[in-house]
């Protein structure tokens, strides 16, 4: 089955540079910048694709500066009903 695909954004200043949502990410897309915040903190950046968007780095950074987005499959629609068939037929759909 195919992976969840997600995305995150992180506020970079407000992020105090713990490094926890680094260790709590199973895809290894989160790591610090070599740069610092205004606050002079190292910040989190996402480095990669391939978040699924779990949300584990969210629910362990402690300033609540990640937000975790994530790809929501379309649900299936009808959008016809054929009844009363008696013979050949043909149906097309615009795509
Ligand atoms: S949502 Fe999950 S996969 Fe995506 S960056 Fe956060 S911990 Fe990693
Ligand atoms: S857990 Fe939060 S505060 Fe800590 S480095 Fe990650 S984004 Fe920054």
């Amino acid at each position: 089955m195919a992976k969840a695909r997600g995305d995150i954004k992180i506020d970079i200043e407000k992020c105090k540079g713990c490094e926890i949502c680094v260790d709590a990410c199973p895809e290894d897309v989160i790591a610090m910048s070599n740069e610092v915040n205004q606050k002079g903190y190292l910040y989190a950046v996402k480095i990669e694709d391939g978040c699924t968007g779990c949300t584990s780095c969210a629910l362990v950074c402690p300033d609540a500066v990640i937000t975790v987005f994530r790809e929501v499959k379309q649900k299936k629609e009808q959008i016809a009903k054929i009844t009363n068939v008696t013979g050949n037929i043909t149906v097309t759909v615009d795509k």
